[in-house]
C-alpha cells in the first residue's frame, strides 16, 4: 500500500481542487507538466488549447503506465475533476529509486475523448533535486509563518481557454464588450475562473498598502492600493490571475511576477505584485468557500 500524500495548505482534503492533464492530439493539449514542489506528491498540471471549443463539463482523469506507448495498460489515477488545470496524484510513487512511470491525461467531453502526450512522472528534475525543492520551499513558508506575514487566500486562476463567452463576445472580433459580464467576469471563458486553490501569500513589502497610481481609461489618475509579495510557484501564478484574502475577502489582481528561487529553470518562489480590485467589480460575486 502506498503511503498517502498531503498538501500542507489543505490537510483535510487531499484533492482540494487540483486537476491534471496532459499534452495529446495535436491542437487540443499544449502543455503537461509534473511538480514536487509542494506536497512531494507530483502534481500534474496542463494547457489546454485556446482554439478547443467542445461544450462542457470538460472531465480529466490522471492516468499512469510503466511504458510511454498508448498500448502500455494505463490506470486511472485518484478522482477525476472537472473545471481545473491540474491535479494531484495522491500516491507517492518516489522511493530514490529509479522508476520508469509515465503519466498522461485524459479529457472527455460530450463530444469525445482526447489523450495528451506522455509525460515522465519524474518531471523536469531528478528526485533528489525535487526533494531539494521542497526542503527550500518548506523553510521559505516557515519563515513566514514566524514572521507573522504569511496570508491565507485563494488563488483565481483566470481561463485562458474554454467555451467561449455566450453573453458578451463581440460576434465579429470575439473580443470582450462586457468587463462586468456575469457569465465570464470579463475574462472572455465561460465561468471566468477555476476552482478556488487554497494559497499563502507572503506579504513581504515595507507597508502592506501604499498608493500607486495608474491612469484608467482616460479618466484620469485613479489610486490603487497595491502590495507585493511572494507565492510558492505551484501553481504557477501569472499575470491576471486574482488572489482572494480569505479573511477581509479584498481581492487582488496579479501583475508583475518575477522568479525569485528556482533550481535549473522550475521555478520554485516568485515575486508578484498585486493590485486591489474596486469593490464593484463583478469578480467579488465569483464564489470562493467560506
Ligand atoms: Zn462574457
Amino acid at each position: 500500500m502506498m503511503p498517502l500524500c498531503k498538501n500542507p495548505y489543505n490537510p483535510e482534503d487531499p484533492n482540494d481542487g487540483t486537476d491534471m492533464l496532459g499534452g495529446g492530439p495535436p491542437g487540443v493539449f499544449e502543455r503537461v507538466t509534473v511538480d514536487y514542489i509542494v506536497t512531494g506528491c507530483a502534481r500534474v498540471e496542463w494547457t489546454i488549447s485556446s482554439h478547443f471549443h467542445d461544450p462542457e463539463p470538460w472531465e480529466f482523469q490522471l492516468q499512469v503506465a510503466e511504458a510511454d506507448i498508448a498500448s502500455a495498460n494505463w490506470i486511472d489515477v485518484g478522482p477525476p475533476v472537472t473545471n481545473s488545470f491540474f491535479t494531484t496524484d495522491p500516491n507517492q510513487r518516489w522511493y530514490g529509486k529509479e522508476e520508469n512511470a509515465f503519466y498522461r491525461v485524459k479529457l472527455t467531453t460530450p463530444n469525445g475523448t482526447y489523450f495528451s502526450s506522455s509525460i515522465s512522472t519524474e518531471g523536469k528534475l531528478p528526485f533528489k533535486l525535487w526533494n531539494f525543492a521542497r526542503e527550500i520551499v518548506r523553510k521559505e513558508i516557515l519563515r513566514l509563518r514566524a514572521l507573522g506575514v504569511g496570508i491565507e487566500g485563494w488563488l483565481l486562476k483566470a481561463k485562458r481557454s474554454g467555451v467561449p463567452c455566450t453573453q458578451c463576445l463581440d460576434p465579429r472580433t470575439g473580443e470582450v464588450t462586457d468587463s462586468n459580464c456575469a457569465t465570464c467576469y470579463g475574462q472572455r471563458w465561460v465561468g471566468g475562473y477555476y476552482t478556488p486553490i487554497p494559497t499563502i501569500f507572503g506579504d513581504i513589502a515595507p507597508s502592506n498598502s501604499y498608493l500607486n497610481r495608474q491612469i484608467e481609461g482616460g479618466e484620469g489618475m485613479v489610486n490603487v492600493r497595491t502590495t507585493q509579495g511572494i507565492f510558492v510557484a505551484s501553481p504557477f501564478i501569472a499575470m491576471n490571475d486574482v488572489w482572494v484574502n480569505k479573511t477581509s475577502d479584498d481581492r487582488y489582481h496579479i501583475h508583475n511576477v518575477d522568479p525569485l528561487t528556482h533550481v535549473r529553470g522550475v521555478s520554485l518562489i516568485v515575486k508578484a505584485e498585486l493590485r486591489l480590485i474596486p469593490s464593484d467589480n463583478i469578480i467579488y460575486r465569483f464564489p470562493v468557500p467560506n
